[in-house]
């Protein structure tokens, strides 16, 4: 897998506000957030998207979910509710090729998506 922007914020290399990070999974703000809270939360293993994902990652995609709701809990969005997108290729708008789930909330978002 190529490099990519996340794998440099996994080896510390350049910076990232940090809100969860265990041996699977890291948790940082998005840079460009798209609601008051915005996190990003990917794999540490190097999977290009979600069209890269084999069976023998079913626990680590168990693990991600998990933290996803645990951040969701830490940052205050579970009583409000909250959403998970990942995009996926070209015509999923996907912009870094790194699996990474968007988490999004603090406030009403609309649906369906542009
Ligand atoms: P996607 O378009 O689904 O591939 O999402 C990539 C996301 O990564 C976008 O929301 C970007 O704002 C975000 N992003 C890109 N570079 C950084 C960075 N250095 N730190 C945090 N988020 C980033």
């Amino acid at each position: 897998m190529a490099e990519t922007i996340f794998s440099k914020i996994i080896r510390k290399e350049i910076p990232a506000n940090i809100v969860h990070e265990d041996e699977h999974c890291l948790a940082f703000h998005d840079v460009a957030p798209q609601a008051p809270v915005h996190v990003l939360v990917i794999p540490k293993k190097p999977i290009v998207s979600l069209e890269q994902l084999e069976q023998d990652d079913a626990s680590l995609l168990g693990h991600l979910w998990l933290t996803i709701q645990q951040v969701a809990r830490q940052l205050e969005l579970a009583s409000d509710g909250y959403r998970v997108v990942v995009n996926c290729g070209k015509n999923g708008g996907q912009s870094v090729d790194h699996l990474h789930f968007h988490l999004l909330g603090g406030r009403a978002l609309s649906w369906p998506p542009g």
